[in-house]
């Protein structure tokens, strides 16, 4: 075997992921699904008596809120939107014959209702806003969904397509950062259970451009968002496997998230990387999955 090739091309001969001829767009087998499947039960295991409520939106949303998200102001260039034909037979024709001819037959596309959801948590504030006041003890919330970013990439845990495990707390701002800090506990606790090294660090958000840069710096003087980090293709530069988001009340001002008493909601997310975890394990224990030390098989499968 050819040592130098890359941790993708064995992920893709070992058949754990599967090649679409698009970066960062992959199948998955049965047994990568496993291990997935096995590490959220883990999940459920340190989460389950929290009472979360649990919702799975599709992965797409509604596009007014993604408009009124601001996501296009900090991260047009990760932003998917679904388009799609919405002409007449006469328009077909010349569709048709766009095609046959390779021009470009995706220009007249029409923006649909319908954007690709970038983080699990965005279609749950809305939906919270709507059901009306917060009771006094906050919310909590288990969410799982499928995320869309434009950032192709040959590195196997920066994909297009994968799926994020979240659990979002809402309430007052020492509620949602105690809720913060007992998942970093757990995250901690969890990794070394799978036998996974993790270091925590301050992070900031990808934000867009130059106005972006003053954005990503006060998010870090303030400690707003912490990743739980993971050497997967590099040491120097280890993976986030888990972010821990506090949002102060930015969320709860923009939709409305109030108290009886009309005070603003404070709001964290807690975010598990379900492919960059899956990936982790492969890449310390082994791409195959039975000689993987019994101790983390033990933790996953009982
Ligand atoms: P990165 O710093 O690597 O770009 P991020 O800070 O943008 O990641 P978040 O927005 O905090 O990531 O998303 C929550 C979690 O989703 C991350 O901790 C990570 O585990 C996972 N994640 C983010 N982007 C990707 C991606 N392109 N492919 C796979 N997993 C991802
Ligand atoms: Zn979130
Ligand atoms: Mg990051």
């Amino acid at each position: 075997m050819d040592m130098k090739s890359s941790f993708l091309d064995r992920l893709f001969d070992s058949g754990l992921l599967i090649d679409t001829g698009v970066d960062g767009l992959y199948g998955r087998s049965g047994q990568f699904e496993d291990v997935i499947a096995a590490f959220e039960r883990l999940i459920d295991k340190f989460g389950g008596a929290d009472g979360a409520e649990a919702i799975r939106f599709p992965p797409g949303m509604n596009r007014a809120f993604f408009e009124k998200s601001g996501y296009m102001k900090s991260f047009p260039q990760l932003a998917g939107t679904v388009h799609s034909f919405c002409g007449s037979e006469l328009d077909h024709m010349s569709l048709l014959k766009c095609m046959e001819v390779g021009d470009d037959w995706t220009k007249d596309q029409q923006a649909t209702d319908i954007v690709l959801t970038p983080a699990a948590c965005y279609p749950l504030y809305p939906t919270v806003a709507k059901r009306g006041a917060l009771s006094e003890s906050g919310a909590l919330f288990d969410l799982q969904s499928y995320c869309f970013r434009h950032e192709p990439s040959k590195d196997p845990a920066r994909q297009q397509l994968f799926r994020m495990r979240e659990y979002v707390c809402m309430g007052t701002d020492k509620h949602v950062t105690d809720f913060r800090q007992s998942w970093m506990d757990r995250g901690i606790e969890m990794m070394k259970a799978v036998g996974l090294d993790v270091t925590i660090d301050v992070a900031n958000d990808p934000f867009f451009g130059r106005a972006g840069k003053m954005l990503a710096n006060n998010q870090r003087d303030q400690n707003l968002k912490f990743e739980l980090l993971i050497p997967i293709t590099s040491t120097a530069n280890p993976t986030a496997c888990m972010s821990f988001n506090y949002h102060q009340d930015a969320f709860g001002t923009k939709w409305g998230l109030n108290f009886a008493d009309g005070s603003v909601a404070h709001t964290a997310c807690v975010g598990f990387g379900l492919e960059r975890i899956a990936l982790a394990l492969f890449h310390h224990h082994g791409l195959d999955v039975k000689e993987w030390p019994e101790s983390v098989r033990k933790t996953l499968w009982g």
